[in-house]
């Protein structure tokens, strides 16, 4: 049996001014861009699956605005509220597939009564006790802070490397920004579409330049981040990208 999917981008906070050399590994530019977090909303055509992938960020709180400076989320972002905007019921969430634990990637999870919250085990192991410069990405560590997936600990569910879930939505392996960061890949009418959060911040972190990819800035090795790329380049057609509004120039994808 197969199944299709069809994606639609939800913008669950921004960064009205994020340096573009932190997403483009190796690019000397002082330039500034306005970045969304953005959420990925798949929908089954033919059963009552309903996944999210990444669910954004938290409103800062006094502790957690001096490690993201420059970050603008307000209640309306929640992504439960954003899915009642879009005429979405957040009980009907069925799964979240985180694809890093980083800050702006796992909050409010807890507000998806019925979503299994799926991660890789290597990402967990990594959350609980990054390595020093890593603390603020996870918000690890820090009194009085306690990590945003954390709230949602009851319903998380390690999984271990390339993980079908369902026909047509398939979880891979994909370290290279994290050390257990993955993406979601789900079949659609128009080809396999790619949803595989920072590795791939930027339109450009896909398409390079002169056909070579471009690695995230920020990631734990550039060896993984091209072995993944090169598992991309055999297992999608299509990849988006985690924090670039160019994706906002569809509402759909995959029909
Ligand atoms: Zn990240």
């Amino acid at each position: 049996m197969s199944d299709q999917y069809v994606l639609e981008p939800l913008v669950v906070g921004r960064f009205p001014a994020f340096p573009l050399a932190k997403f483009l590994y190796g690019l000397d530019s002082s330039e500034k861009i306005e970045a969304p977090c953005i959420s990925w909303l798949a929908r089954s055509t033919t059963t009552n699956l309903l996944v999210l992938v990444d669910t954004g960020p938290a409103v800062p709180t006094k502790e957690t605005s001096q490690f993201h400076v420059g970050l603008d989320v307000r209640d309306e972002h929640r992504i439960d509220r954003v899915l009642v905007s879009h005429g979405i019921d957040p009980t009907e969430i069925t799964h979240v597939v985180f694809t890093h634990l980083h800050f702006d990637h796992c909050s409010y999870a807890e507000h998806l009564p019925n979503a299994r919250l799926l991660v890789q085990r290597s990402e967990l192991r990594y959350a609980v006790s990054p390595e020093a410069e890593h603390r603020t990405g996870y918000e690890t560590g820090f009194r009085n802070v306690i990590p945003s997936w954390m709230k949602a600990f009851d319903k998380i569910e390690a999984i271990e490397g390339d993980t079908e879930v369902a026909p047509g939505f398939q979880i891979l392996a994909l370290p290279g920004h994290t050390p257990g960061s993955s993406g979601a890949i789900f079949d659609t009418k128009v080809g396999r579409h790619a949803i595989v959060g920072d590795l791939v911040n930027q339109v450009e972190n896909w398409e390079g330049n002169g056909g070579n990819h471009i690695p995230p800035t920020l990631n734990c090795g550039i060896e993984e981040c091209h072995k993944s790329f090169k598992r991309l380049e055999k297992e999608a057609d299509v990849v988006l990208a985690s924090h670039d509004y160019r994706m906002l120039d569809s509402s759909r994808y995959g029909l």
